[in-house]
């Protein structure tokens, strides 16, 4: 059986060459600060090389039907599930979720590769009525051309099938820019993928701690033709306006700043059990988290004491003990937010119901922490936490819970419980978010497009409609008939 040393790769993936670099980068285990590998910084050269080479295999890969691409990704799909331990554990070691965790996001991440192996031969143009007696009109979807994926530290394989399975499927060719905290998975996916025989260039992991200087190179190659990228929304602006130059394809998702609102018919049991999943995941490190708890004045303080007596119950530690719920934040400045957020509100107003301080575990550990009597003036009700604190707001009447949860610039998740169908169905309705949860608190699926609106993204990823991502629509107006 395969360990987690054995898919340890200190290479970069260029042309399906494994190349080093002059100079490399420490990539630790946040959990204990050991170091887990060296990879390379590789240079502007070395990346413009990978665009090459994906541009280079790019025709072939278009070319190959579409059975032949679904058959390497199926092969794809069953590598990272036959070695899913392995990677569930390298993934703990690089980024610090539980390893609970990280056997689920292998499984969720192989899924879309799963999904669009099947997809792949689902790709159908159409014809339309012609304009004229002697005229017709076809419309063909082709593959995008070559495809800079840039990825975030959170979900660092899924984030990385998710655009690289549609992409592929489409007849595209990638360049992966990992973050620069978890470029491991991405290169041990990459060594899976050319062992099952997806042809040199097809897929290419570029690895930099300079994400600013690799950045350019990638948006700036008129051989890239689209964008995906997942991560903050300040560099997803960047990205953006750096597109703009050689008006480039985008797909961004971007940050969150998800309401949980709790109205006073919900099941309040499960709707602490979804707050918590929906909250604590990742140790609160998903775009999709819980940012504000919003619950009626009528079942505030029920709600309250039940949350926190489940969140002190979760234990901290190590992602790689038995039991423990709440690894590492990622690094130094992760705490620090989670720190200021903390005082800020409790300088406001707000009471500490648990946690409110590092763990004494030392080092990037914090107590999941629950906050009381939290209010719009508050920091927390404008910026994502991204970390493992729920702060706690008090509404009245639904159109006030509306109001607050679209007070944001944000527009990823939502989340609500409630009982009464007409409550239900309006509020889902009134919500400005890509995704809505009703008495659910984990939405994340291969089968259904995710994505936000306002400035938490352009795009969608999974379903049928992550495809369209990754195509552009020909069309032909034939003549003379
Ligand atoms: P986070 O704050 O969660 O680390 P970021 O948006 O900074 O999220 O990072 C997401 C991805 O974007 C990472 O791969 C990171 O290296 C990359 N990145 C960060 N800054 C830039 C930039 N200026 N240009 C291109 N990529 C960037």
């Amino acid at each position: 059986m395969t360990s987690f040393q054995d898919l340890i790769i200190d290479k970069a993936f260029i042309g399906g060459q494994w190349c080093g670099a002059e100079s490399t980068f420490a990539v630790t285990d946040p959990a204990t600060g050991e170091t887990l590998a060296q990879v390379p910084e590789l240079s502007a050269d070395q990346v413009r090389d990978a665009v090459a080479a994906a541009d280079a295999a790019w025709h072939p890969w278009k070319r190959k039907t579409a059975k032949e691409r679904s058959a390497l990704l199926r092969a794809w799909f069953n590598a990272i599930m036959a070695n899913q331990q392995a990677l569930a554990e390298l993934m703990t070691r690089e980024q610090g979720k539980p390893l609970a965790e990280a056997i689920g996001e292998v499984a969720y991440g192989a899924a879309f590769v799963e999904y669009y192996a099947e997809e792949a031969k689902r790709m159908a143009g159409e014809t339309l009525p012609g304009h004229g007696a002697d005229k017709r009109i076809l419309v063909f979807r082709e593959p995008v051309g070559v495809v800079a994926a840039i990825t975030p530290w959170n979900f660092p394989l899924a984030m990385i099938t998710r655009k690289c399975a549609p992409a592929l499927a489409a007849g595209c060719t990638v360049v992966i820019k990992p973050a620069e905290a978890t470029p491991l998975t991405a290169l041990a996916l990459a060594r899976l993928a050319e062992e099952v025989g997806i042809p040199a260039g097809v897929i290419n992991v570029v690895t930099s701690s300079s994400p600013r200087e690799v950045g350019p190179v990638l948006t700036g190659d008129p051989r890239v033709r689209k964008v995906s990228f997942t991560g903050s929304t300040g560099v997803g602006k960047i990205l953006l306006a750096q597109c703009a130059d050689t008006v480039k394809k985008a797909s961004m998702e971007l940050g969150g700043n998800a309401p949980f609102i709790v109205f006073d018919d919900a099941d309040l049991d499960a709707a602490v059990e979804g707050a918590v999943a929906s909250k604590y995941r990742n140790s609160g490190q998903t775009c999709v988290c819980t940012n504000r708890l919003l619950v009626q004045d009528g079942v505030y303080d029920v709600f309250v004491e039940k949350l926190a007596r489940r969140v002190a119950e979760l234990k901290v530690g190590n992602g790689l003990e038995a039991g423990v719920l709440q690894g590492p934040l990622i690094n130094a400045a992760a705490v620090d937010k989670v720190q200021a957020h903390i005082a800020d509100a409790v300088g406001k107003g707000a009471q500490i119901v648990c946690g409110g301080k590092p763990h004494e575990l030392g080092g990037t550990f914090y107590e999941p922490t629950v906050l009381r009597d939290v209010t719009p003036e508050m920091r927390v009700a404008r910026e994502e936490t991204f970390g493992p604190l729920a702060p706690v707001f008090r509404f009245h009447s639904d159109d006030e819970a509306i109001a607050m949860a679209n007070d944001t610039e944000f527009g990823l998740a939502a989340y609500f419980y409630a009982r009464d169908y007409r409550r239900i169905w309006h509020t889902m309705e009134a919500l400005e978010y890509g995704m809505v949860a009703v008495n659910e608190g984990i939405l994340s699926t291969e089968l259904a497009p995710f994505g936000g609106v306002k400035e938490s993204g352009l795009g969608r990823e999974g379903s049928r409609h992550g495809m369209d991502e990754y195509t552009e629509l020909k069309y032909a107006c034939v003549g003379g008939l």
